[in-house]
């Protein structure tokens, strides 16, 4: 028989829960703080930003939320995504290790976003919301969002990183083709954004600026609430799904993981391949090492510091408790935009904490040739996020070379590159370099936190 080089689950086998790792952890992680009273923010807190139904989900100490029929309705558009062994690209690296990854390119606007982007548009539609606020990067995010926001009849208004909103029209073509309304941050529309352009005239943005004039619109419009990408608890929560389907391919394929890879700009694609497998890791019956791959450009979790800090740049977020390069950070312009938060998911930070995850840091040079090798043998072309995943497989898998070991490895494969393909010219012409943020960068950014 043929060698089986894909997984795919049948629509009626689709999870129809996510999974909470909360209540499985050790530890509870620490709560978000008021940044005023430095307590512990409650619900009211959170209302004028989000809807009740995600306020819960934020907090749920549930092991299991379902998903509403609305959300699984919309998710069949794409789910279940198919699990792929990347046999080519073993062949081609000589490697005994096998390599599989789960491809979330398949959705609709070519990423795991939508995963979020659906249950937050449908639970803020069905509290009587009908505008959206939020800020995107390269445009993932705005154009999950966007799409989502259609599809349940809301009104999307998208502040997009200045330098991404010059450089990348496409992903704007895309959010104002679903109906969204897209401006570049900083804008002259906000407080926050008038703030920053009186200081820099020319400041080509950030995401934590972008979120402070997003959140500043939503608390202040009626009807409005704002949406955020990555980072929460309740964006990981949604995003188990796929950690939930890849489990059940991996009984199809009959192997378990040794280890799983994921890249982490905010920490969601990342949690949500890999808490599923953490829950099956903490009931001791399979043992994978779990590792988190960021920029060198950007290094959160390795690098950073565990501190409160705040999720945006002006200050107006909660307090929460997280690896950071401080909220003024400004990431050097790599082409994984997605990957250039200052921050890391505070669930993802405390697990990290916990020693259950391990992390480490990649140059963009070595994550672009990682790209090409892949594209070139498994005929997807990555988006730049997850090339740094990729680039840890195949350090993996070379290890596994060396050594004769046959490691069962996993990565997701968070999106494809269709709309990065001037990164891969850039590359191409030789004219990338990796960003390695510089000690005295880092330290003077360190030097404002707690
Ligand atoms: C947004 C994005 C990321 C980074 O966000 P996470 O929350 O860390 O997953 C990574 N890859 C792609 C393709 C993205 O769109």
């Amino acid at each position: 028989m043929a060698e089986r080089t894909k997984y795919i689950l049948d629509e009626a086998d689709m999870p129809t829960r996510w999974y909470n790792v909360v209540p499985d952890l050790p530890e509870p992680p620490p709560p978000p703080l008021h940044p005023g009273t430095r307590e512990p923010v409650g619900p009211d807190d959170l209302a004028p930003l989000f809807p009740q139904a995600l306020i819960a989900q934020e907090v749920s100490t549930e092991r299991y939320i379902d998903i509403p029929e609305e959300v699984l309705d919309v998710y069949r558009l794409w789910r279940p995504s198919p699990l792929f062994r990347a046999r080519r690209l073993e062949k081609a690296l000589g490697t005994p290790a096998r390599i599989y990854y789960k491809y979330e390119g398949v959705s609709p606007v070519g990423s795991h976003k939508p995963n979020t982007a659906v249950p937050q548009a449908f639970y803020n539609a069905a509290e009587g919301v009908t505008r959206l606020t939020t800020e995107t990067g390269a445009g993932q995010w705005g154009s999950a969002l966007a799409f989502a926001s259609a599809t349940f009849g809301l009104e999307c208004e998208v502040w997009q990183v200045r330098a991404s909103y010059d450089q990348k029209p496409y992903r704007k073509l895309m959010m104002e083709t679903f109906g969204a309304t897209v401006h570049p941050s900083p804008s002259e529309l906000t407080e926050s954004g008038r703030a920053i352009l009186a200081a820099d005239p020319d400041s080509t943005g950030s995401l934590g600026i972008a979120i402070s004039e997003a959140v500043e619109q939503a608390a202040q419009a009626e009807n409005t609430r704002y949406a955020l990408g990555s980072v929460l608890n309740h964006v990981l929560l949604h995003q188990t799904i796929i950690g939930e389907e890849a489990l059940k391919q991996f009984e199809l394929a009959g192997d378990t993981p040794d280890v799983l890879v994921g890249c982490t700009g905010g920490g969601s694609n990342f949690g949500g391949l890999a808490f599923p497998f953490l829950r099956e890791k903490l009931a001791g019956r399979m043992d994978p090492v779990i590792r988190a791959v960021e920029p060198a450009a950007c290094p959160t979790l390795t690098r950073g510091k565990y501190a409160y800090d705040f999720g945006d740049t002006a200050g107006l977020t909660p307090l929460l408790k997280m690896h950071t390069l401080g909220h003024d950070f400004i990431p050097d312009p790599i082409h994984a935009g997605g990957l250039r938060y200052h921050g890391m998911s505070p669930l993802i930070s405390h697990i990290y904490e916990l020693g259950l995850i391990d992390a480490i840091a990649i140059g963009q040079e070595d994550c672009f040739a990682a790209g090409v090798r892949f594209a070139r043998t498994e005929g997807i072309i990555p988006a730049p996020e997850p090339t740094h995943a990729l680039a840890a497989c195949i350090q993996e898998a070379l290890r596994c070379k060396e050594t004769g070991e046959e490691k069962v490895i996993l990565t997701a494969l968070c999106g494809h590159a269709h709309l990065d393909l001037p990164a891969y010219g850039a590359y191409l012409a030789g004219d990338i370099s990796d960003h390695a943020l510089p000690d005295e960068a880092l330290e003077k950014s360190l030097a404002g936190l707690p």
